[in-house]
Formats: C-alpha cells, structure tokens, sequence
C-alpha cells in the first residue's frame, strides 16, 4: 500500500526510512516554495581589513519553510541542483539581490557592492549573461556594484566554458570571484586565465589558523599567488580576534565571518545602514 503525497502522488511507501521521506516531502514543498515566495535573501557584510568600513555585503539564500521554519541552503540547494529548480531560483536571487542593492543605493550607499552565489548548473545554463544583464537594467544597478562568487569547483567543472562565460560578464563591468578557493583543483595557468577580481580563502584554512603552523603556511601561500595574479584576497569565516589579526597582518584585503557580522535581514542593514556606512 502506499500513502498519497501531499499532492496526491503515490511518493512514499511505509517501507521507506525516515530520512528518504523527508526528503521526498522536502522536494515536494521546494516546488512550491519559489511560487509561494518562501525564499528570503539575508545578507552578510565584508569589511575592508582589519575592521571596516563595510564594502558590501554576501547575499545568502533562506527558505521559510512554512512548517519547518528557516532552512539552510545546505538542506534544500542539493535537491534544488537535482531537480533543476536551482536555475530559475537562483535567477531570482540575481534578481531580488538586484533590487536590494538599488534600494540600497536610494538610500545614499553608494559605495556597497553585493555578492551572489552562483551553482554550477545555473553556472552552465544557456542565457545566464543575458538574465544578468536584464537585472542590472531592470533595477538600473552599475554592474561593478554586483559580484558573482563562483567557486573553485564550479569554475573547473567546464574550464574553457567558465572562461567564457565569465569573460562576457566581466566585459560588462560586473565583477567575479573564486569561491572556496584552495578545496579544489585548479592549475595556476586556467587561474590566469580566469577573469577574476577577488578570490575568497576558504573557510576551512581560517578555521584553525591560529592553532596549527601549516594552515598558515598554506593560507600566505594562497595569498602570495593571489598577489601574484592580481586578485584581492578576502577570508572567510572568520570568528576570533587572532585570525582577524593574522589575516590582516598576512595581507588579506577583506574579512568576513561571525566576529565582524552574521548575515542578517535586509532590514536590519538598513535600520543600521548609516552606522555602517563610512563618513
Ligand atoms: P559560502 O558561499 O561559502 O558561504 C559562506 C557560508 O558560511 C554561509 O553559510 C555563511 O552563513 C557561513 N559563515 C559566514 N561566516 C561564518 C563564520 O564566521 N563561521 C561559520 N561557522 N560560518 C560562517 P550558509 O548561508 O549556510 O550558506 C552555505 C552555502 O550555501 C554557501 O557557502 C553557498 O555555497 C551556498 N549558497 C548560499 N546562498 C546561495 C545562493 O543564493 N545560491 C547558491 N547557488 N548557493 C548559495
Ligand atoms: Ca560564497
Ligand atoms: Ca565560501
Ligand atoms: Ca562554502
């Protein structure tokens, strides 16, 4: 026998485990939710090392799920990529995070920047330079205020089409960076070739920076290539005062993570927006 879906389709069977059942009635709402409008943008600010002013701020994905209360992307992108539905929802991230920013320049911040995240399949879909460009326009946004964070992986997973693509973009003014750097595997002559501004140590590196001798070593390494290829360096994750000082005396341009500022609701920045704005 075999219980109906939410939807009345013959989704779960008593013989599933738990795990599998959720993730089923997880995949049923996901389809819904971009309709229902249960995506929320939060937002999380980068400072100009060692502790401001702000730069600009990383857009992060929420889904109010209308039962299960505030998802992380780590739940639901997974099965967002599986099923395709991370293109259009990550379209609405280019869009929505595009409207932000242009309210936010309403209000007299001109300066900041936002970074969205962009997955490898939305990455590879046809007419992604063109959807971007059409939410720039839309909201009349200058393409240098908007940074596409595109990691390492991602990037590699179709290295002559990434160049391209990022190329077209880049040639409009928007800006790029390689995210998660130094957990995958590129050459450093692909990296030259990337069109890239900024590249974000991963926050695995700034972890346990203080602690352990080799993570530093690595992460002034990223940081002397990054120099090299004339890219800024910004590190994330960054949660004591010691790595905000090492990072900062190692060279890092800019620094994120919970010391400095979580990601937060739009509202909130702007409550706090001429706080954080310099002058
Ligand atoms: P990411 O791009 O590497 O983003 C950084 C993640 O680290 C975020 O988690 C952020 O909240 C978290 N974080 C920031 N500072 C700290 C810190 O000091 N300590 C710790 N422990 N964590 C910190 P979040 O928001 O859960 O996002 C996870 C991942 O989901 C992101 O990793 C990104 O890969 C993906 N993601 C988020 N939003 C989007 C989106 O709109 N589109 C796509 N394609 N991916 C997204
Ligand atoms: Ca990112
Ligand atoms: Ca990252
Ligand atoms: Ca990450």
């Amino acid at each position: 026998t075999k219980h109906m879906g939410r939807n009345g389709y013959h989704f779960f069977q008593p013989s599933m485990n738990t795990l599998a059942q959720t993730q089923l009635q997880l995949l049923n709402d996901l389809w819904l939710a971009l309709e229902r409008q249960e995506f929320r943008l939060v937002y999380q600010p980068k400072f100009k090392a060692p502790s401001g002013p702000v730069i600009g701020f990383e857009a992060l994905l929420r889904w109010h799920h209308p039962f299960q209360g505030v998802l992380s992307p780590d739940v639901f992108l997974p099965l967002a990529e599986k099923t395709g539905l991370i293109v259009p929802l990550g379209n609405w991230v280019v869009d929505e995070a595009c409207r932000q920013l242009s309210e936010w320049r309403k209000q007299g911040h001109l300066e900041w920047s936002i970074a969205v995240n962009l997955s490898t399949m939305q990455f590879e879909q046809n007419g992604l330079v063109q959807t971007i460009l059409d939410a720039l326009k839309k909201h009349d946004v200058p393409p240098e205020k908007l940074i596409l964070e595109v990691t390492e992986t991602t990037a590699m997973s179709n290295p002559d089409e990434s160049v391209r693509v990022l190329t077209a973009l880049t040639d409009a003014g928007v800006q790029a960076s390689i995210d998660d750097f130094g957990t995958g595997y590129s050459s450093l002559l692909y990296l030259k070739r990337l069109p890239a501004c900024e590249l974000k140590i991963d926050r695995a590196f700034v972890r346990e920076l203080c602690k352990e001798g080799e993570d530093a070593t690595i992460v002034s390494a990223i940081i002397a290539l990054a120099k090299t290829l004339n890219l800024k360096v910004v590190a994330e994750g960054v949660e004591t005062e010691e790595q905000q000082a090492f990072l900062t005396e190692l060279g890092c341009n800019t620094l994120q993570g919970y010391l400095l500022g979580k990601p937060v609701s739009a509202e909130s920045i702007t409550a706090y927006g001429n706080k954080l704005s310099p002058t």
